[in-house]
């Protein structure tokens, strides 16, 4: 019935129940006003006096055709409005309603149960598709990368509503049926297929990796919640699990400090990390690349530029802005080297996270790691830490963040599980602190843009960052937690390129793609960060660094 009733508050029956809504006020003031002029007819030609509910009962009765006949007029007058009252409720009651009715809600909703058939099954030879259990802003903009591949994907919902609004609205293949249902996962052919991406609460995930291997070893990816229910989802049978709301507070944290370089480390690969630093307070800030002679300095290779949201491969020419976040690869003794030469900043570092939910959470306990102080706001105690403290208060309210001590931080993290809120912490947090390092959370990927026009210093999406790791596993890349569109990869030596230097082989800019290690092919240490004078000899494996473009260019010229 709840389905039902959904049926007629959205879309076109919403606008018809707005129709009918306008049609019963319309009904209601021309029985109001026939009850008023009756009863001055009535006084007036017959002398005869009516209260205004029996006025409203001989309308009623008149236009219903009912005609009881206990209250009638005497004079021609009389005659004439009686007849009018009674055809015109002909007209507007027995004729328009019923139509309108019909033609407005009924036919529409047979005609839509008769179209849409969901399907309970895929046909027997179906292989190699991807079935997504759970829709949310991250499985939809993994979906987009889904299609942009032309990859086959299956979405699996028990709710009819959600299973025809998917299939009809937005065009994806959608199965009907309980994702723990062992009839209903023979049917989707689960054994063919190539991943299962578990997006349902960690209870539901559970239950839809033990039913699955109890039928096939197809890998099913789970996005969990709790990091703490990772083991029991392993346990169960998932392929990998993805702690999502870690690795968001851990991104989100990393880009808010000022620290040195080894505090930025957001993924590592082996000996070889990968770190991002602001250049904000560095000395080669306002230099190009060329003059800041980072290789030089430390061994570490630069391999992105990321500027307001954007990232770019840089080329010597490139400036290093105030606001720009520079990303490296190499060894952790290289980015000490980085560290002694920016200098270990910040010693009156604070962090204000705003929003103690799961990702602020993870947030605070990275930063606790480092160990960088901060202060968590939240305007309710959290149902499920007790580890941190937090300053009740609504971070939106006036003189909150002020009270707080705001003015005495360098960094915020904005982290509510709001966009709007989000927006209006950023905004407020700038406007109070001009210099403040603000990085913010978006939770649509919509609000990105509006997040760094409202002054975000870095903003993490929680779609893209999702939606990247899923793509990047399902890709088989090296390291799936590089979010953000840049993925390491490995490919063997071209043979093209043996025997050049890294320099000759004009790889980067052919390709877009950095070189940020080597496996030599005798087996012996992988080589984190070469120089460009490194020679590439044959049976060499190269672990680049780019986009999705830059790989697809890199096979394109050497495949
Ligand atoms: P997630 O777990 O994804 O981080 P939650 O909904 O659990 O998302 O977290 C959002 C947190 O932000 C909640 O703890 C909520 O109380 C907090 N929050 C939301 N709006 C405000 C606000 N205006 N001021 C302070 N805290 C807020
Ligand atoms: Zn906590």
């Amino acid at each position: 019935l709840a389905s039902e009733l959904a049926y007629f508050l959205r879309g076109r029956a919403r606008q018809n129940l707005k129709v009918l809504v306008l049609y019963g006020i319309f009904l209601l003031t021309l029985i109001l006003a026939y009850a008023t002029l009756f009863r001055f007819l009535m006084w007036n030609l017959e002398g005869r006096e009516y209260s205004f509910i029996a006025g409203i009962y001989w309308v009623i009765t008149v236009m219903t055709t009912l005609g009881f006949g206990d209250i009638t007029f005497q004079s021609d007058p009389g005659y004439i409005f009686a007849a009018i009252v009674t055809i015109s409720g002909m007209i507007f009651l027995l004729i328009i309603l019923p139509f309108g009715l019909i033609s407005l809600f009924l036919a529409p909703w047979i005609e839509q149960r008769l179209r849409y058939h969901p399907t309970y099954e895929l046909p027997p030879q179906t292989r190699g598709h991807i079935l997504i259990f759970g829709i949310d802003p991250i499985t939809r903009a993994f979906i987009q990368k889904l299609k942009a591949r032309d990859l086959l994907f299956v979405v699996v919902t028990a709710n009819y509503e959600q299973a025809l609004h998917l299939e009809e609205q937005e065009g994806f293949k959608v199965v009907y049926g309980s994702a723990t249902d062992a009839r209903v996962l023979t049917g989707l052919r689960v054994a063919a297929a190539r991943y299962v991406i578990a997006n349902l609460s960690d209870p539901e995930n559970t239950n839809i990796c033990l039913t699955i291997r109890s039928l096939c070893q197809t890998p099913i990816v789970a996005l969990v919640d709790d990091p703490e229910h990772a083991d029991l989802l392993r346990l169960a049978g998932a392929h990998q699990v993805i702690p999502l709301t870690r690795i968001l507070g851990r991104y989100l944290a990393t880009r808010s400090t000022t620290r040195g370089a080894l505090a930025h480390v957001l993924d590592s690969f082996g000996s070889l990390q990968i770190a991002e630093i602001p250049v904000h307070g560095t000395p080669f800030a306002g230099q190009t690349l060329k003059e800041a002679q980072i290789r030089q300095k430390t061994g570490l290779s630069v391999i992105g530029l990321w500027e307001r949201g954007t990232f770019t491969i840089p080329s010597g020419d490139s400036l290093l802005g105030e606001h720009a976040l520079v990303m490296f690869a190499g060894t952790r003794a290289q980015l000490s080297a980085l560290e002694k030469f920016t200098g270990e900043a910040a010693e009156d570092e604070l962090i204000f996270i705003l929003g103690h939910g799961r990702i602020g959470c993870a947030a605070a306990t990275f930063l606790d790691r480092r160990p960088i102080p901060y202060i968590l706001v939240d305007h309710h105690e959290s149902p499920t830490c007790q580890e941190h403290v937090v300053v009740l208060g609504d971070a939106t309210g006036r003189h909150t963040l002020k009270k707080a001590g705001i003015d005495r931080a360098s960094g915020v993290i904005v982290t509510t599980n709001d966009d709007s809120t989000n927006i209006f912490l950023t905004l407020t947090s700038r406007h109070l602190h001009p210099h403040i390092r603000i990085v913010a959370r978006a939770n649509n990927e919509e609000n990105v843009e509006q997040l760094y026009t409202a002054g975000a210093d870095f903003v993490v999406s929680n779609a893209s960052v999702g939606a990247n790791i899923l793509m990047n596993l399902l890709e088989h890349k090296a390291s799936a937690f590089l979010a953000e569109g840049v993925a390491v990869f490995r490919r063997p030596l071209p043979a093209a390129l043996a025997g050049k230097t890294i320099e000759q082989s004009r790889l980067r800019p052919l390709t877009g793609c950095s070189i940020v290690a080597l496996d030599p092919p005798d087996g012996s240490e992988t080589l984190v960060s070469p120089p460009p004078e490194t020679r590439l000899v044959s049976g060499t494996t190269l672990l680049l660094i780019g986009g999705p473009e830059q790989e697809a260019l890199f096979d394109q010229i050497y495949g």
